[in-house]
C-alpha cells in the first residue's frame, strides 16, 4: 500500500466509529493541516459536510487561513462558514485577551479555547447540525494527557477520548476527533502530498503556552506517544469510576447553551471584558 492509501485507510477505520452517513457534520476548520485533512476526507467518503471557521481577526494570520479556506471549500464544493469574532465580542481576539488578563489570570489559549468551542456550538443548533468533527491529533492528545498530569488534574482525562463530553446532553451536539489516534507528522505529510492550501506555522499567540513547553519537551526527549496513551487507557476506569457523575447539564441564564453552573465559561468571559 501506498502512504497515501494506507493513510486514508486508517483515518476511515476511525471515522466510522464515530459518524454515521445520516448525521449532518459541522467541521471546525482553523485552516491548518489536521482540520483541513479531515475535512477534505470526510467530503471524499459522501459525508454530509459543512465547514465553520472562527475568524479570530489576528492580522494577515489569521486573513491567510480565511482566504485559503474560502478557495479550498469552494473548489471542494464545501459549504463554510465564517464567524467573525468582533461580531460576536465586539472586539478582536487580541483585544478580548488583554482585556481579560488585566484582571483575571487565564492564558491565550484557554480563553480562545472556550470562545471557539461556544461559537461551535452555537453555530450546529443554528445549522441543525447532529456532529461536530475537530481535527486534534494523537500529539495534542499526548501532550494533553502529560499536561493533565502536571496540573494535577486527572478529571480532565476524561474528556480525552474520539467521543469528547463527559455528559452527554440533548443541549449539544456530539463533538468527535477521527484523527484522535492519528500521529501529527502522517497527518503533516499527507496534506503536503496532497498540496493542501494551508498555513503550516503555530498560532502566533500560542508561543507562551504550557501546551507549546509539553511539545517541546516531548520532542527533545523524544517521548513516546504511544506509551504516554497507553498508560491513561490503563488507567482510564479507575479515573472514570471516581469522576463518573449523573450531573444534568442546565441552561446557561445567558445564552441557553449547556453549562454545569448558572452562566456557562463563554457568558462568564464575555463579562470579564465588560468589567
Ligand atoms: P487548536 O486548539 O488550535 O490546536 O485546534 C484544535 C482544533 O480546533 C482544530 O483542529 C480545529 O478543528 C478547531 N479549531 C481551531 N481553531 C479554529 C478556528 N479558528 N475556527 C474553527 N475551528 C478551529
Ligand atoms: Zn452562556
Amino acid at each position: 500500500m501506498t502512504f497515501i492509501t494506507d493513510f486514508e485507510a486508517k483515518v476511515k477505520k476511525e471515522a466510522v466509529k464515530l459518524v454515521n452517513i445520516s448525521d449532518k457534520i459541522l467541521v471546525a476548520c482553523s485552516g491548518g493541516k489536521d482540520s483541513t485533512t479531515i475535512l477534505y476526507l470526510l467530503k471524499k467518503w459522501g459525508y454530509n459536510v459543512s465547514a465553520l471557521h472562527v475568524d479570530l481577526l489576528m492580522g494577515a494570520y489569521s486573513q491567510g487561513h480565511v482566504n485559503n479556506l474560502t478557495n479550498f471549500c469552494k473548489e471542494q464544493k464545501i459549504p463554510l462558514y465564517i464567524v467573525n469574532i468582533r461580531e460576536e465580542l465586539g472586539a478582536s481576539m487580541c483585544y478580548v485577551r488583554e482585556r481579560i488578563q488585566s484582571t483575571t489570570p487565564m492564558n491565550n489559549c484557554m480563553i480562545c479555547g472556550v470562545i471557539k468551542r461556544s461559537i461551535l456550538n452555537k453555530k450546529a443548533k443554528e445549522l441543525s447540525a447532529n456532529a461536530i468533527v475537530t481535527g486534534h491529533n494523537r500529539d495534542d492528545l499526548a501532550e494533553s494527557i502529560i499536561m493533565n498530569v502536571l496540573m494535577g488534574n486527572p478529571r480532565a482525562c476524561m474528556g480525552l477520548g474520539s467521543k469528547s463530553g463527559v455528559i452527554e446532553s440533548d443541549l449539544f451536539a456530539k463533538r468527535v476527533k477521527p484523527l484522535n489516534y492519528i500521529a501529527e507528522d502522517e497527518i503533516r505529510r499527507y496534506s503536503k502530498e496532497k498540496n493542501f492550501p494551508v498555513i503550516y506555522d503555530p498560532c502566533p499567540c500560542s508561543h507562551n503556552a504550557f501546551r507549546r513547553f509539553v511539545k517541546n519537551l516531548v520532542t527533545e526527549y523524544d517521548l513516546n506517544q504511544d506509551n504516554v496513551i497507553k498508560l491513561i487507557k490503563k488507567i482510564e476506569p479507575t479515573i472514570n469510576t471516581k469522576f463518573k457523575t449523573n450531573e444534568v447539564l442546565k441552561k446557561c441564564v445567558n445564552c441557553g447553551q449547556a453549562t454545569r453552573n448558572e452562566t456557562c465559561k463563554s457568558c462568564e468571559i464575555i463579562g470579564l471584558i465588560k468589567k
